[in-house]
């Protein structure tokens, strides 16, 4: 027989990409606590407590309010499918990569979609969106709020109210969002959301929180035909993280446990606070990679506190760079998607990791890995300027 493989022992990581980023040790810690059953009045209590901390975090009253047994993918793929029904009208707005993503799903969902396409690196501005509706007339329209592929943030705030004028649900991409950013369901008017636990949670992935409001709920309701994925089937999953707590599959128990350690560091934390805090590091992060030569591929203004999409400069090879970061730094940053691929860093601080001591690392680790690619550098001048930021 071959030889057992050892004991397992990944050698530590600073997790600074678009995710995962790294699990806070007191989510980890949870995790080891002993399993529960799926209908255990101890889990059941778990579950509601899970429920109410979302509904705080997403800021709504939203009563379908849960997390989707996967990853922030197949959040997206519940909103699509319960809300369309083959030849209903979508518009789906792409500004990247997961954009795109939503394209394909509910294209596969049967949809009739329409695609509004702006830069990658750009948003939408409220009058492109309001021409879409208007010619479209669609039932629902799809939009990330943070592009992670190009570090763009989407103001969401007024676009809900504007589809409500046309009767068209809002669903929104809140997978890079939440935890790092407000993210205002009821004020926003948003119908479905969806989101994940490996981001701005600090937690492993492996959960999509999702959010359905009043009206997407009514929408459901009336459906004519069964929702086309059986195990994504809000009307039948409903039964258990709904009131009467029934069996549909078996929870995912340590990733409940660890999604609710993670809701209770967000709250106890406080939202503002939390949200100040990503503002601070990122000021810090984008003053020190500035200084370093590296520019942003969102515009100003829309630039993502916990995602800083940065262009590779010319010269320096993307895959060699991401590589002496990892071995030699035991950093992890994400190389580029799409029209980005091999032409951009992404640096994800975000959760437990947006911390002045992931972004002193990480530029000056940056820093010997472009000095080591031949880029000329003022040697120390990244983590100087960060220092300068912090000091205010
Ligand atoms: C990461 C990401 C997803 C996909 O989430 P998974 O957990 O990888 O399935 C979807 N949308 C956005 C904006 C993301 O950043």
């Amino acid at each position: 027989m071959t030889q057992l493989p050892g004991q397992l022992n990944p050698s530590p990581r600073l997790l600074l990409g678009p995710g995962p980023s790294d699990a806070h040790p007191r989510v980890l810690s949870v995790m080891s606590t002993p399993l529960l059953g799926h209908l255990d009045p101890q889990f059941l209590t778990i579950m509601t407590e899970t429920q109410e901390m979302l509904r705080q975090v997403y800021q709504t009253q939203n009563q379908l309010t849960f997390p989707v047994s996967a990853t922030g993918t197949a959040g997206m793929e519940t909103c699509l499918v319960n809300l369309i029904e083959t030849g209903d009208k979508a518009v789906i707005c792409t500004m990247g990569y997961f954009g795109n993503r939503m394209v394909e799903i509910a294209g596969r969902a049967g949809a009739q979609v329409t695609v509004k396409e702006a830069a990658w690196g750009r948003v939408f501005e409220l009058d492109q969106i309001r021409e879409a509706l208007k010619a479209v007339r669609p039932k629902v329209l799809g939009i990330v709020h943070a592009e992670t592929s190009t570090g763009a943030c989407q103001d969401i705030s007024q676009i809900g109210k504007l589809c409500h004028e046309f009767g068209t649900l809002l669903i929104t991409d809140c997978v890079t969002s939440l935890g790092c950013m407000p993210v205002k369901l009821d004020e926003w008017e948003v119908d479905a959301a969806f989101s994940c636990t490996q981001k701005g949670l600090s937690c492993p992935p492996g959960l999509s929180p999702i959010s359905f409001s009043s009206r997407a709920v009514e929408t459901l309701k009336n459906r004519k035909s069964k929702v086309q994925s059986w195990y994504l089937d809000l009307t039948s999953i409903q039964s258990y993280w709904g009131g009467e707590r029934a069996y549909h599959h078996t929870a995912p128990i340590t990733m409940v446990y660890a999604l609710r350690e993670g809701l209770r560091l967000v709250l106890e934390e406080g939202l503002e606070a939390r949200f100040a805090r990503h503002i601070t590091n990122h000021k810090a992060l984008k003053a020190g990679l500035t200084a370093l030569g590296l520019q942003y591929i969102a515009a100003e203004g829309s630039q993502l506190p916990q995602l800083n999409a940065v262009r590779i400069p010319d010269g320096v090879d993307d895959v060699a760079g991401r590589k002496r970061l990892l071995s030699d730094f035991g950093i992890e940053v994400g190389g580029g998607l799409g029209e980005y691929k091999g032409k951009a860093w992404r640096i994800g601080i975000m959760g437990h990791n947006s911390r002045p001591n992931c972004v002193f690392q990480v530029l000056a680790a940056l820093e010997q890995v472009l000095a080591g690619a031949g880029i000329k550098i003022d040697r120390g001048s990244g983590v100087a300027a960060a220092e300068r930021s912090y000091a205010g």
